[in-house]
């Protein structure tokens, strides 16, 4: 579909050796890695463009200012938002949804109003609503989920009272691989007059996005499992939204006028992104959109599909394998456990052949508790892995089965 020993070429971490082994790296639903592009973006940035956006009248900060903001119209585009005042740069997911949970229910929300997750949140789509339950008061409602890991959407219309005011949920699990039916989901909670945000850390990446096709209100996602850079991130809010909630954090680019009796608040974007904003990070993160762009999201998806597909068929041939989340639309990652096994100790074992994976609970305590386990063991793929790789990482899970 497309070359990718040229692609791998692009991302010179690969080629490393870890005790002596080439490095498999699976981890790709953790953080991603970076291809030349970006990082020579930041050194270049760093190098010839550094100065303070917004606020200068040099050349320098001017030529910082059109970066950032042009990297603002690449995010606008690459989302399909229609317009650049709907793109917030924040630092990652976390901080997003931090974001909307503050600013929204300090708005629309009292003691006793409720918000619906689901059972297979990542800890940021959960702990910010129960911080927000402790402070004001409202209650969180959970979407069950069925053993396959798919979202009981009967379950899901039931949770709908007329103390809704929000739902949020994410898009692909980052343990379970489940793509949610959002879009439907979107549909029906828009019925109800409930808003969606929908967190997008996993589904970007991996699959096409278009935020108004699927109508969400608000749509998170972190640049550092884009192939960008860390601390780098996007809320993205539909200007209807974003123009009537309160500012999250206050300082300076968020300010029109300050005097002490009254300040007046920036227009949008700019309200929400308080303080020097990482103008490098959004150029690199911008790359990175390019970079994927380059090779087509949708190839992309069929190529991990392709990896999915694959990977899966050979793990369920090994004895006492037990898969977790097998729903009929699954993104490129598999949670997985081997007879008992403990999650560590096949990661650890994994890692002595130079294959990198992720083991424990993966930020989603509440879904290990679903399914009655305390972790698994995760791969994840990204476009630069290949069926040979695969081979390898199922040559280590049965070296590591029949050491136990
Ligand atoms: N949501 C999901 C589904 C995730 O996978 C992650 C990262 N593992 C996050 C949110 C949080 O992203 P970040 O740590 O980049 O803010």
């Amino acid at each position: 579909m497309f070359n990718v020993q040229d692609i791998r070429a692009d991302f010179p971490i690969l080629s490393q050796k870890i005790y002596d082994k080439p490095l498999i790296y699976f981890d790709n639903a953790a953080t991603t890695q970076k291809p030349r592009a970006v990082v020579e973006k930041i050194e270049s940035g760093y190098y010839n463009v550094n100065a303070n956006v917004h606020r200068g009248v040099h050349f320098l900060s001017q030529a910082a200012t059109e970066a950032h903001e042009e990297a603002r119209r690449t995010v606008q585009r690459f989302l399909h938002a229609s317009s650049p005042n709907e793109i917030v740069f924040t630092r990652g997911t976390t901080e997003a949804i931090n974001l909307v949970a503050s600013s929204f229910v300090d708005e629309y929300m009292q003691a006793g109003d409720e918000v619906i997750i689901s059972t297979m949140e990542h800890h940021s789509n959960i702990v910010p609503w129960q911080m927000q339950a402790a402070r004001k008061g409202i209650a969180i409602r959970v979407i069950p989920i069925a053993d396959n890991g798919e979202l009981d959407l009967e379950a899901y219309k039931k949770l709908f009272s007329e103390k809704t005011r929000l739902v949020s949920v994410v898009h692909v699990s980052n343990v379970l691989g489940t793509v949610n039916p959002v879009r439907e989901m979107v549909a029906y909670a828009h019925a109800q007059g409930v808003p969606v945000l929908v967190d997008g850390a996993q589904a970007v990446p991996h699959l096409a996005v278009d935020v108004q096709a699927l109508d969400a209100d608000f749509y998170t996602f972190s640049a550092h499992k884009i192939y960008g850079p860390t601390g780098m991130g996007v809320l993205y809010g539909k200007e209807e939204w974003l123009d009537r909630l309160p500012p999250y954090q206050g300082g300076g680019e968020m300010i029109e006028t300050v005097t002490f009796e009254k300040t007046v608040f920036n227009e949008l974007p700019y309200k929400f992104e308080a303080g020097t904003p990482d103008y490098i990070g959004s150029t690199a993160l911008a790359t990175a959109l390019d970079y994927v762009s380059a090779l087509g999201m949708d190839r992309i998806a069929a190529y991990e599909e392709e990896l999915l597909r694959y990977a899966t068929e050979k793990m369920q041939a090994i004895e006492g394998m037990r898969i977790f989340g097998e729903a009929a639309h699954k993104g490129s990652v598999i949670s997985f456990l081997v007879g008992d096994i403990h999650h560590y100790d096949m990661g650890m074992l994994l890692d002595r052949l130079g294959i990198a994976v992720r083991t424990g609970h993966h930020c989603a305590q509440p879904l290990m508790q679903r399914f009655g386990i305390e972790g698994t063991v995760r791969a994840s793929f990204s476009f630069y892995n290949t069926k040979e790789e695969i081979d390898t990482f199922i040559i280590g899970i049965e070296r590591v089965r029949k050491m136990f």
